[in-house]
């Protein structure tokens, strides 16, 4: 049964209301203990250590990790259509809203020849990690790859475990997907090995600069591992979802919703934060009822009715709403009378939908936005997946000899001060009237 926990009356200044929503036990931490020693194989022995790595974790024995193309290509001819029309409506909602958040150059002219460009780049190569454990997460391809190639990166490869039922190749709907978006580099290699061989080349597979994409504990860990030897995006695990519901909210949509995060994974994290006891015994009972019409009971049940899951009682909006930007939600739906305003009021979450036909489900596979989200309490720095994840800036710095001249002696006055007399003298040798004499002659 999922637990209550009762805030009500709770005095803000003595609760942390953080620590009082429940929340998965991810011990990433715990499990860098187990990682560690798999990115050091995979960075000492390459494809040999990845090999038995996936025997181990997968049931998985064979040597290449290659996808072949032909196996990619001939996915796709045996998609389902309707899966294919489906994949394509989320690319195409996808694209668009990519572009539109592309980022573009600013150019600043700070004085008479005196320009800084903010300058927008791709990263040059990525690795992008799909899931493939518990279920194979097709969705996570388009949410991967269409932002990367929106944003102009150059090269592409993407890793998802082998399976024992599709002859040690990641799932045909994952390989389908990779088809359609055009993606040809593509690794039947699973879990931290995965982020690994992204992290450190191995094989066939060489180094990229970036690693985005979700993932259980163990991709989670080595990326925390990993961060800094490649870039990562946010650590995207176990998924979890908050709903901030009054009496207006229609139980049957709010239990359908706890169930459909609960779905995920037996640690996934559902919680409903309301004031409304008429609605959480409604929930209750709905949950009851709809948990037994679902495929996945069981994984469902145990994470309902884990520690990281719970009705939270409020005694109004107000204190729910400090309760769900305390909680930081990888997914929050707002099911209020007044939605869009208590909308307007969260700062914490990875992603927000508003009301009674926005929910998570359609997000995570065809709404426009990215599924790919920060949890565990990581949305209150950490943003989801976008574009602007797969480029970067710098600063590009064009000056006149007149414009170096209007600041030479505000850099020397600040190198002086920081004890950096050369920094200083590398403006006034330019200024130098003897030397652009001497040039001169
Ligand atoms: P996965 O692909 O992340 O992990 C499977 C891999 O884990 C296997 O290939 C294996 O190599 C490795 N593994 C299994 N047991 C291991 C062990 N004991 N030690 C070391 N490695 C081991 O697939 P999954 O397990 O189904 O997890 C997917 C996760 O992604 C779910 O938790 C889901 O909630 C989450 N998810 C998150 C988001 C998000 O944006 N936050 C989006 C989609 C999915």
């Amino acid at each position: 049964m999922i637990r209550r926990i009762d805030l009500r009356g709770a005095d803000p200044a003595s609760v942390d209301y953080r620590a009082s929503v429940p929340r998965a036990e991810f011990d990433v931490e715990a499990a860098t203990h187990q990682v560690q020693p798999i990115i050091d194989a995979v960075r000492a022995r390459g494809v040999e250590a990845i090999t038995e790595l996936s025997a181990r974790f997968d049931g998985v024995d064979s040597d290449e990790i290659a996808v072949p193309r032909e196996a990619i290509t001939a996915a796709l001819e045996t998609l389902d259509p309707a899966v294919r029309a489906g994949l394509e409506e989320s690319i195409r909602r996808l694209r668009i809203t990519s572009a539109a958040e592309l980022e573009h150059d600013v150019t600043t002219e700070l004085a008479p020849g005196a320009v800084v460009t903010h300058r927008k780049v791709p990263i040059d190569r990525v690795g992008l990690y799909v899931p493939g454990g518990l279920a194979p997460l097709v969705s996570s391809v388009v949410m991967n790859v269409v932002p990367a190639q929106v944003a102009g990166v150059r090269s592409i490869a993407l890793s998802s475990p082998p399976q024992k039922n599709s002859g040690g190749l990641p799932e045909p709907t994952i390989l389908a997907a990779c088809a359609l978006l055009g993606v040809d580099e593509v690794y039947a290699v699973g879990g931290a090995q995965a982020i690994a061989m992204f992290a450190h080349g191995a094989g066939p597979c060489e180094r990229v600069d970036l690693v985005t994409g979700p993932g259980n504990v163990y991709v989670a860990a080595a990326k925390r591992l990993l961060r800094g030897v490649v870039g990562i995006d946010s650590e995207a695990g176990p998924t979890e979802i908050a709903i901030l519901a009054d009496d207006s909210a229609d139980a049957a949509f709010v239990a359908a919703d706890l169930i459909s995060q609960a779905e995920h994974d037996p640690m996934a994290g559902s919680v409903l934060v309301t004031d409304s006891l008429a609605l959480a015994d409604a929930v209750e009972a709905e949950l009851d009822k709809q948990v037994f019409a679902t495929r996945h009971t069981e994984r469902i049940r145990t994470a309902l009715d884990g520690r990281q899951s719970g009705i939270v009682l409020v005694d109004d909006m107000d204190q729910g709403v400090e309760v769900v930007n305390a909680y930081a939600a990888e997914h929050l739906e707002i099911h209020t009378a007044d939605a869009q305003a208590h909308a307007a009021r969260i700062r914490n979450a990875g992603a927000v939908f508003i009301g009674p036909w926005a929910p998570v489900s359609v997000g995570d596979y065809c709404a426009g936005s990215n599924h790919v989200l920060p949890t565990a309490g990581c949305a209150c720095h950490s943003s989801g997946l976008s574009v602007r994840a797969f480029t970067r800036s710098m600063h590009v710095v064009d000056y006149s000899q007149a414009a170096l001249a209007e600041v030479a002696d505000h850099v020397v006055a600040l190198a002086e001060a920081e004890d950096l007399p050369g920094h200083g003298q590398a403006v006034t040798v330019r200024f130098d009237a003897s030397r652009t004499e001497t040039r001169a002659e």
